[in-house]
């Protein structure tokens, strides 16, 4: 059992992201990427285009007034329309039910896993809008034509949904059929008291609308699902206009469709994600969940889009292999920490520690410290590898990744010193390198 010591929400004594400062950077900084990224996937910026063409006030003539964005019935019913979808989904559609994580107050939560029934109902649904449309599918072809409004639409829910999450974390919770109340667990990063950080980070650990986990749905389902339906939604509009479908983009769409899926039907896996476990649910997550994966994890398929190209058997099979290489370093580093925790491979070398919990040093665990980070970087340059070298904007992916991962392993770092002490630093020595072995 994990002993907590202290108050039940501790005061967060140290900013990250540089404080407000940058808080304030990423919270307007970033939306503005996911919209430039988006509107500049078009021939004429390609390598030479991207340094001479850019036109500033070009890219901004296609975005309308604030207003225009808050009032748009259309826009707001489509999004509200996919959101509220599977929420219901979430929690009508059957599945078992799981405990998470054990919480400070020593209780966990239930979370129903029902990614299998959620994925066959979507997979369905398409399939019948197939059959029902002709293949002319309307809804992709105005997900594809509206892509950056709908950018900026979810960008602005994510935003309005940030303030109701962080004044609903004030409000104690109803306890003993309604005849008590208790205080809502908050996160131990986002409880600093100054609200724009706090609204940033996430107050509450665990936010619910009744029985729905909202970090966890978000995390899983509008924001993931959304980079699929993008994804087939370019396939399709490439269909329609050439009456044919290059390779690069079935590669890209079948690959980011697996990884999606995998991720989607995952759900157990995530209740032990740093996400879950440790960051409240704020503005941070649920733009980056519902805005920037969806938005910016598909400008691989945009760009194949309108810039077919197709690939080589070999060069295929070489990005097919870097994938494969990827996914296996990814998925059986995660699964040899979760089968470890839960007891089932006694033989690996392991530290104790005064936590309780065991650190693991061996297997993918003895070569670097989040040899998975590695092994999901690399997955995501094989798409990237994709687009071919027409432009650096397609590898924004990678980048972005390699930059998060290194920025995740170094918040990682930090909490762990917090959590297990002197141990941390004996774990330390006997795996150094940080990621990558004998390079970070
Ligand atoms: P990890 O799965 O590496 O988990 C880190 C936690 O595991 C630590 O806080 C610690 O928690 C525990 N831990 C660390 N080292 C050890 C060890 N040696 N032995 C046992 N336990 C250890 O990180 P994340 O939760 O950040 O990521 C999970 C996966 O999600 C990764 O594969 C990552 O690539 C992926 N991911 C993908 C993203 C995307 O956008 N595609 C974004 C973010 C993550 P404790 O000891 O308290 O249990």
């Amino acid at each position: 059992m994990v002993v907590s010591s202290g108050p039940l929400n501790p005061k967060t004594a140290s900013y990250e992201f540089n404080g407000i400062s940058g808080v304030l950077g990423i919270t307007f900084g970033l939306p503005l990427l996911c919209v430039v990224l988006n509107q500049m996937i078009r021939p004429d910026f390609y390598i030479v285009g991207l340094f001479t063409n850019l036109d500033i006030a070009e890219l901004w003539n296609h975005i309308k007034p604030l207003k225009w964005y808050l009032t748009n019935k259309e826009l707001w019913t489509y999004y509200l329309t996919w959101f509220g979808v599977l929420a219901l989904f979430d929690v009508l559609l059957p599945g078992n039910t799981i405990d998470g994580v054990e919480l400070r107050d020593g209780t966990k939560l239930p979370y129903k896993i029902n990614g299998i029934a959620l994925t066959s109902t979507l997979l369905a649904t398409l399939t019948v809008r197939w059959q029902l449309t002709k293949g002319e599918m309307p809804e992709l072809q105005y997900l594809y034509e509206n892509q950056t409004d709908l950018c900026i639409i979810t960008v602005i829910f994510a935003f309005v949904m940030a303030f109701f999450l962080y004044a609903a974390s004030f409000i104690p919770l109803a306890h003993k059929n309604g005849k008590e109340t208790r205080e809502r667990i908050l996160s131990v990063s986002g409880n600093t008291g100054n609200p724009v950080y706090d609204w940033f980070i996430g107050r509450e650990l665990n936010p619910r609308l009744g029985p729905l986990d909202l970090k966890l749905f978000c995390e899983l389902r509008p924001g993931l699902l959304l980079w699929f339906l993008i994804n087939v939604a370019c396939l399709h509009h490439h269909y329609l206009a050439t009456g044919e479908v290059n390779n690069a983009i079935l590669f890209v769409t079948l690959a980011q469709g697996f990884y999606v899926f995998d991720g989607v039907l995952n759900e157990e896996g995530c209740l032990t994600m740093m996400d879950i476990t440790t960051d409240g649910f704020g503005y941070m997550l649920a733009f980056g969940d519902l805005a920037l994966v969806p938005f910016t994890y598909s400008l691989q398929a945009r760009y194949l889009s309108v810039s077919p190209i197709t690939l080589s058997r070999p060069y295929l099979a070489f990005l097919s292999s870097t994938m494969a290489l990827g996914y296996y370093i990814f998925h059986s580093a995660n699964k040899q920490k979760s089968d470890f925790r839960q007891g089932k491979l006694p033989h690996l070398k392991s530290i104790d520690t005064k936590r309780g919990t065991k650190l693991l040093c061996d297997g993918w665990w003895g070569i670097s410290q989040h040899m998975n980070y590695f092994g999901d970087w690399l997955i995501s340059l094989s798409w990237c590898l994709a687009t071919g070298f027409q432009t650096p904007l397609t590898y924004y992916y990678s980048l972005y990744f390699a930059a998060l991962l290194v920025h995740r392993q170094q918040r990682d770092e930090h909490l762990c010193k917090i959590k297990y002490g002197d141990d941390w630093h004996r774990y330390e020595s006997e795996v150094p390198y940080k990621i990558v072995p004998y390079v970070y």
